[in-house]
């Protein structure tokens, strides 16, 4: 089959056919030329999976810079070699992280857009086929629905965090439009990216910030990835709405 780049909206109970894996010709293609961005559930997954502390994961195979569109921070894998600039964690045999590969290696051939209603402000999903000629998975006959493959692919806990994380870039584009400044976007670094320094920061204290959203620092933060995950995501919306009332009052 000849494809072509193309995006094809897809319902979630529609069947597509496509399967991936060692017997395909282009097995591993798409772990080269990379430009893979982690978000903050991706970066969690993969630190635990190498049994390293997120601060030093972070350092070893991230770069990050504001995001252009947002001013927040955006973290990405960096490639190795400059040719072929594969992710560090591919090997001839494949995915050497495979139980724990960031969601968007899970969710390819597929994306998922989120819109949000005017009225109730609530989010709502749907999907893309991503089709592209380098990726001969098409040329297989298999077929599973979307639901099947958001399942199959272990999708749920990834879809789930980026939705928080979808509602902190929404609360920073309406609090504080534009560029941060160097030490809020430090902050927000630490926060949703370096949870382990985070959770190091919060650990044992009663930060006042930990008292407005409601969380019990010594119970959670100690030992609950998840429940620090969504802890950070609040207490990011909270710094965000802080930092934006104290502009307006500046101003
Ligand atoms: S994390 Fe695994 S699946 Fe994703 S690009 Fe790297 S090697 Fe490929
Ligand atoms: S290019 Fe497509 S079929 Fe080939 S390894 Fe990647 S996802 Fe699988």
């Amino acid at each position: 089959m000849k494809i072509q780049n193309s995006m094809q909206p897809v319902g979630f109970d529609e069947t597509f056919g496509f399967l991936c894996g060692p017997h395909v010709e282009c097995f591993n293609s798409c772990c080269r030329d990379l430009n893979q961005f982690l978000t903050p559930y991706d970066v969690l997954r993969l630190a635990r999976h190498l049994e390293m502390v997120t601060g030093d994961f972070l350092q070893t195979y991230t770069m990050h810079y504001p995001g252009p569109e947002t001013g927040l921070p955006v973290v990405s894998l960096k490639p190795e070699g400059q040719r072929d600039k594969k992710c560090p964690f591919v090997t001839s045999e494949g995915c050497t992280v495979y139980e724990n590969r960031p969601g968007s290696c899970r969710m390819y051939p597929l994306a998922r857009m989120l819109s949000r209603s005017r009225q109730t402000g609530a989010l709502t999903e749907s999907y893309v086929l991503i089709y592209e000629p380098h990726c001969r998975g098409f040329d297989q006959s298999e077929g599973q629905s979307v639901r099947q493959w958001v399942a199959d692919q272990g999708l749920n806990p990834y879809n789930e965090a980026n939705d928080a994380m979808i509602e902190v870039i929404s609360v920073k584009q309406q609090a504080l439009p534009g560029p941060l400044k160097e030490e809020l976007a430090q902050k927000l670094f630490k926060a949703l990216y370096d949870l382990d320094a985070f959770r190091h920061a919060f650990a044992g204290t009663v930060e006042p910030d930990c008292r407005k959203i409601g969380l019990d620092t010594d119970s959670l933060l100690l030992d609950d990835d998840s429940a620090l995950l969504c802890f950070a995501m609040k207490y990011a919306a909270e710094i965000l709405q802080h930092a934006s009332s104290l502009d307006s009052r500046t101003k």
